[in-house]
């Protein structure tokens, strides 16, 4: 087991800490699996090289990319998506579909993205906690950031 002090507790490493980020390169990770439910990490940038996303960029991704994902053609097997803390992407939580399907998915959905003219759905005091925290140009720029990088699909480990 892969133990850390943290401060004057020693912890386990939880696994996405055991990730070597400094090789991390931007691309679409299978993170874990829980019978059939996997979880996909979606990295956006390379983790402390590139500039992160905006935070307002990333709400934004959040907002059309929930949208568009729980309408399309396999909205049955999408648990969950939603931006990683560090701001270098997003977590996708998936039933039932393999890294091939979870490809062509992304690269539809961060395409539709990038070209999305607006409104953003659920930019409304109704809809959303922070409604006017979105920046649709910089996310339409991360966006089409990502599609123009190679993608890496293995993780090395510490
Ligand atoms: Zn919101």
């Amino acid at each position: 087991m892969n133990n850390t002090l943290y401060g004057e507790t020693i912890m386990e490493r939880i696994k996405s800490f055991c990730v070597d980020h400094r090789v991390l390169k931007q691309g679409i990770y299978l993170s874990r699996v829980d019978d059939d439910i996997t979880t996909f990490d979606i990295r956006m940038t390379t983790p402390n090289v590139d500039k992160a996303l905006e935070p307002k960029a990333a709400h934004a991704i959040e907002h059309i990319g929930a949208t568009l994902l729980r309408n399309g053609q396999y909205k049955d097997h999408i648990i969950y998506f939603g931006p990683m803390g560090c701001m270098t992407g997003f977590y996708l939580i998936s039933k039932d579909l393999d890294l091939d399907k979870i490809n062509e998915i992304v690269t539809d959905l961060f395409t539709q993205v990038a070209k999305w003219t607006g409104p953003i759905p659920g930019a409304v005091p109704e809809e959303c906690g922070n409604y006017t925290y979105m920046d649709l140009e910089k996310a339409k720029k991360s966006a089409q950031f990502f599609l123009d990088a190679p993608w890496e699909h293995e993780y090395t480990y510490l």
